[in-house]
């Protein structure tokens, strides 16, 4: 359900994006995404093949780039990215962590004819 909108979006801008470029078909959507977005990249592309079906995102493949999560350390004040395997600070190791981005999910670019 959580994808089906997601991908819903994706699809709108990357539609409205194309349109703008006077592009008639879209080949690659690439994306940008938080590793904790929580977003399943095999669901969005499942759900685009079915919704881009008679537009020119028809057969558009999602590619995913994963970038790494910004976080403010509240013990040694310095900023710094973690990963989904990594969480503390990578300076002092501490785990008192304050996201400042990791939920994101854009589209990044497109490949378009
Ligand atoms: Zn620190």
């Amino acid at each position: 359900m959580h994808e089906l909108s997601i991908t819903e979006n994706i699809l709108k801008i990357s539609l409205d994006a194309a349109a703008a470029q006077g592009a008639t078909r879209i080949r690659t959507i690439r994306l940008q995404m938080g590793p904790f977005s929580g977003v399943v990249p095999e669901c969005v592309q499942m759900y685009l093949d079915v919704l881009a079906k008679g537009t020119p995102a028809e057969g558009a493949r999602i590619e995913v780039h994963t970038v790494p999560l910004r976080v403010l350390c509240r013990d040694c004040g310095k900023e710094g990215e973690v990963t989904r395997t990594h969480i503390a600070c990578p300076y002092c190791g501490s785990i008192r962590l304050k996201r400042l981005s990791g939920r994101e999910f854009l589209v990044e670019s497109l490949e378009v004819d």
